[in-house]
């Protein structure tokens, strides 16, 4: 349309000279019609495109945004650090004042090691699993992701069997076969990595099950195995002593990334004392790894999330957003499943194949002024206000009117 003008012309030129016009899971030509690429402009929980259009966003750049866009106490202390130094011959001293945050915040952790992404993190506590136990095998849920890399990278583009060789699949929240894997691999079992909880594209999301957990704890402690959370989507939105809180158990090493620093590129591998000799011992390390920027960040942003209790914020707005939408669905004769956590959640549409009716709501809530997504977890951040739910609210009305017209 008229309306995507910049956007369409940006896109053009990117198709020339970005393979596919852009990597990845922000490349728009996955989303719903009218979706923009191109953004200009963003603060607080609202977002401005290259053809002006403003709307109340709901992915917060699929999860770093976790106090808002543009948050003043974070903008600050990153802008007071760089004015120091950023990347210099070693870290600044807040990579101490952080390490010394992030271990008192998370009750499992002894130690910390800092990094870029969260596939740097994940994949780090694969290597120290093997690297302290001796072992090989890491078991992983099936459909679970862990990052773009050969060990989990969900398409097999360039990857070989033996990238996959000591990893073996068992089902989310099925303690049977998680129980059958790690019989399979006894005696070489470094590893058992898990999400927070069940977050897989496109299907309802699942918490994990309570026992399911402990089932996981007891296996790895039965057969000396490190248990691993992959925290890097739910990390410091759910609890920010680490997502497995709310369940009682307690990883022996955690990823962590997204939230952890509001936006500037930081990574965070988190382990228990039986774990910090192989650390030592693994090389692990990269260009930007000790960059202060993002630390100093990253210290604003979880000294924040402590001051307002971001995730009890975050889980009240959610909430807000999800009975709003119970109510709206209704009145227009609409059935939709809502799942996961309030401070994540996913919209579902009853039988709706290939996403026809949850594509049509999030065009129509697009162009109303609110930013959804059809398949993934949305995020909410700190800076969403109930007037911003609320406002949120109109444009799903708008959303489900169009299904409505559907059928
Ligand atoms: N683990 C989980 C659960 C994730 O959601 C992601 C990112 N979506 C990753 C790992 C990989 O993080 P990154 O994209 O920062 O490498």
């Amino acid at each position: 349309t008229q309306r995507n003008h910049r956007d369409a012309a940006l896109r053009d030129r990117a198709r020339q000279v970005i393979p596919g016009g852009l990597w990845g899971h922000l490349n728009a030509a996955n989303l719903p019609a009218g979706y923009p690429q191109y953004f200009a402009r963003a603060e607080g929980c609202r977002l401005w495109d290259v053809d002006g259009r403003e709307v109340v966003d709901f992915m917060c750049a699929w999860g770093p945004v976790v106090l808002g866009h543009h948050h003043p106490a974070v903008e600050e202390a990153a802008r007071r650090q760089a004015a120091l130094g950023d990347c210099m011959n070693g870290p600044a001293p807040v990579l101490v004042d952080l390490a010394e945050m992030l271990v008192a915040t998370i009750p499992h952790a002894a130690w910390c090691l800092l990094e870029k992404n969260g596939t740097d993190a994940t994949t780090a506590c694969v290597t120290i699993a093997r690297a302290g136990t001796g072992r090989r095998k890491v078991l992983v849920a099936r459909g679970s992701y862990h990052g773009a890399v050969p060990w989990c990278s969900p398409s097999l583009a360039g990857v070989t069997a033996e990238d996959r060789a000591h990893i073996a699949y068992y089902d989310y929240n099925d303690v049977a076969s998680a129980q059958a894997a790690a019989e399979q691999a006894k005696g070489d079992l470094a590893a058992i990595i898990v999400t927070a909880f069940r977050h897989d594209m496109a299907r309802a999301l699942e918490l994990p099950d309570p026992a399911f957990a402990q089932a996981l704890r007891d296996i790895c402690d039965r057969e000396g195995a490190a248990l691993i959370l992959d925290d890097v989507r739910a990390g410091f939105r759910l609890d920010l002593g680490g997502s497995w809180e709310t369940v009682g158990v307690r990883p022996d090493l955690a990823a962590y990334s997204k939230a952890i620093a509001n936006g500037h590129a930081l990574a965070a591998v988190t382990g228990a004392e039986r774990f910090r000799e192989a650390v030592t011992k693994v090389y692990t390390t990269g260009s930007f790894w000790c960059a202060a920027v993002p630390m100093a960040a990253a210290l604003a942003t979880l000294q924040e999330l402590h001051r307002i209790d971001g995730p009890a914020r975050m889980r009240a707005m959610g909430e807000r957003l999800r009975k709003g939408l119970d109510a709206l669905s209704a009145r227009h004769g609409v059935t939709i499943r809502q799942s996961g956590p309030a401070q994540m959640p996913l919209v579902l549409f009853e039988g709706d194949e290939g996403f026809r009716l949850g594509n049509a709501f999030c065009s129509a809530a697009l162009e109303a002024g609110a930013y959804f997504h059809p398949r993934h977890n949305m995020f909410l951040s700190c800076a969403h206000t109930e007037a911003d739910i609320d406002r949120a609210l109109q444009a799903a009305d708008a959303g489900f009117a169009a299904v409505a017209r559907l059928g």
